[in-house]
């Protein structure tokens, strides 16, 4: 079973993927650090994104499927996986309900982590300050932004429309206390889909 962390840049839904995921021994499949990992590493794909990062716009879905699909032929990812910013596209989350349904697995719940936006630019620029990320300056966030509301915001009336369980959680508090309302959520069932 899939766990789809949503949510805007800076609500602590990566934050909440890595904590989720090692309690339960999921892996945590976060597109953004995929793609500053092929950065790092200088290939053909890091080369092709770098620059679209770093002004905050989105990678071209055909470019984040293949990523994506890759990851999830993986051995490791059969029993489940925490998705952290994908997708990010009404065209993502149709591509990936194919490829689900393709390999027999499906979408468990959608958590919609949500943080008011005057606290978001708060985060990012802290986060500025420690992890001297090439998308976190005001600008890039500026735009993160705006593709968020255009584009990545609709996700949630698609998946609505699906019928597909979604969970509202306050990011707006500790996280702690983040985590401690997505546990709440799990209740029993580990976000694999069996009793914990
Ligand atoms: P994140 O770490 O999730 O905030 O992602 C950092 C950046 O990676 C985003 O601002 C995009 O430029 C790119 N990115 C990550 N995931 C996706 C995706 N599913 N679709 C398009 N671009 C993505």
């Amino acid at each position: 079973m899939i766990t789809v962390l949503f949510g805007p840049p800076g609500s602590g839904k990566g934050t909440q993927a890595a904590i989720i995921s090692e309690r339960f021994g999921l892996p945590h499949v976060s597109t953004g650090q995929m793609l500053r990992d092929e950065v790092a590493a200088q290939t053909d794909l890091g080369r092709e994104v770098g620059p679209i990062m770093t002004d905050g716009g989105l990678i071209p879905d055909a470019t984040m499927v293949r990523v994506i699909e890759r990851r999830l032929n993986q051995p490791d990812a059969q029993q489940g996986v925490l998705l952290d910013g994908f997708p990010r596209t009404v065209t993502q989350a149709e591509e990936l309900d194919e490829m689900l349904e393709r390999t027999g697995r499906e979408i468990g719940v959608v958590l919609f982590v949500d943080v008011p936006e005057s606290e978001l630019q708060k985060r990012i620029a802290h986060r500025a300050d420690i992890d001297h990320r090439a998308d976190d300056t005001a600008e890039a966030f500026v735009q993160r932004m705006r593709e968020y509301e255009a584009k990545t915001a609709p996700v949630i009336g698609y998946y609505q429309d699906r019928g597909t369980r979604i969970e509202f959680v306050s990011g707006h508090a500790p996280i702690e206390a983040v985590t401690d309302s997505i546990l709440t959520i799990f209740g029993d069932q580990s976000p694999s889909g069996e009793v914990a």
